[in-house]
């Protein structure tokens, strides 16, 4: 079975919820006014229930199915926009200076929407389908404050499905895997203190710029030296802060960066050898450093039951062809994994055409795959939950 009609017929009018809400992107856990544009629609549509304010700003819509009982399944969007100045031109631009729904997250939002109001119509399915908006999914971890709002247990959801939209993917196409799909995202800090002084005399400082700078390198040995070749640890450091004066060595520095691995285990022990690292290296040079290790997003792994179902339910729309099963995984990461520590699920990535890359500021989510995201998900409460 292809494309819902029904999902194309609504084309327009869920590309024009979608360009609405990309004029006023709001960020992390303040997407009031989206909030409130979701939970307005998914009341006008007749969801059984409409609950707001789940982990601050989250929204989560109940629709029952007319079947009888049955499990109820989560199927998920985010609502939140990114600190970027939007550079696309386009006519329905962002209309806030400095905020830019950069990740799609507007396209997400209208297309969970969009399947939301045919579900409420056609109920084609035993026990319930709570769709979820979470705000805060670009560093704010909305889908934990969620989780720990008691989300899970309050609308007793089983499994919970994700999708993201993914540039340079056709329109059409979809990309899966069963395991780990996007990886865990950490966030380090290390405060180097040596012994300021004259740049003309460096024997008399510690030079905490030179102490940053072998720790850098030397952090890329435990990607090269201490890691499986086959696993993949990626070490970012993306910001180094010292110094005011061209003649003067200061006396502390600071580097600040990220770590990103796909397994629990290389998390685990990434974070020992990067601790061990920084703390040595600095000593051998005669300062210290300490490391702040963060712990931000899991893992985002897919369990092997759910991922067949949302391929069956990709299939069903697009064809056999249209979906990779094995696609490989991404170092990006997704607060779709707290919900994913909870219950077994699956995230899936549709096609958004040859567009820029998301938090680009000529990015712009794609009107053309609404059809295929809002059949996805009708698809995916009817295959999951047939009576
Ligand atoms: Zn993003
Ligand atoms: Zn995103």
């Amino acid at each position: 079975m292809p494309l819902l009609n029904a999902a194309s017929r609504m084309q327009p009018e869920i590309a024009a919820w979608r360009q609405a809400l990309h004029m006023r992107p709001e960020l992390l856990f303040d997407v009031h006014e989206t909030a409130k544009f979701v939970a307005g629609k998914l009341k006008e549509f007749g969801c059984d229930e409409v609950a707001t304010g789940i982990g601050r700003t989250g929204i989560v819509g109940l629709i029952r199915g007319r079947h009888g009982e049955g499990p109820v399944i989560g199927m998920r969007a985010d609502m939140d926009a990114l600190p970027i100045v939007e550079a696309t031109g386009l006519a329905y631009a962002s209309q806030i200076p400095g905020r830019m729904h950069a990740c799609g997250h507007d396209g997400h939002t209208a297309m969970l929407l969009g399947a939301a109001r045919h579900l409420a119509e056609t109920r084609n399915f035993k026990g319930a389908v709570a769709v979820i908006f979470q705000p805060a999914e670009e560093g704010g971890g909305g889908g934990l404050e969620m989780v720990a709002d008691g989300m899970m247990e309050r609308f007793a959801i089983s499994q919970v499905f994700g999708l993201h939209n993914e540039p340079g993917l056709p329109v059409g196409r979809f990309a899966i895997r069963t395991g780990a799909f996007l990886a865990a995202y950490d966030e380090i800090t290390i405060a180097i203190k040596g012994r300021g002084g004259h740049a003309a005399m460096p024997h008399q400082t510690i030079d905490p710029i030179f102490i940053g700078a072998q720790i850098i390198s030397a952090l890329q040995g435990i990607v090269a030296r201490n890691t499986d070749p086959i696993e993949s640890l990626v070490v970012s450091i993306t910001k180094f802060h010292a110094g005011d004066a061209m003649n003067v060595i200061p006396p502390a520095a600071e580097l600040g960066g990220t770590v990103r691995t796909l397994s629990r285990e290389l998390r685990e022990s990434a974070e020992i050898r990067i601790r061990e690292t920084v703390e040595n290296v600095a000593r051998a040079l005669g300062g210290e450093a300490s490391l702040s290790y963060v712990r931000k997003y899991p893992v985002t792994v897919n369990t092997e039951k759910e991922t067949g179902l949302a391929i069956a339910a990709a299939r069903e729309v697009m064809g056999a062809h249209c979906i990779e099963t094995d696609a490989k995984p991404i170092m990006g990461a997704e607060d779709f994994a707290f919900m994913l520590e909870k219950r077994p699920g699956t995230m899936i990535f549709l096609g958004n055409g040859d567009t820029a890359y998301v938090h680009n500021p000529e990015y712009d989510f794609n009107d053309e795959a609404i059809p295929v995201g809002v059949s996805y998900w009708v698809r995916l409460a009817e295959t999951v939950l047939k009576p």
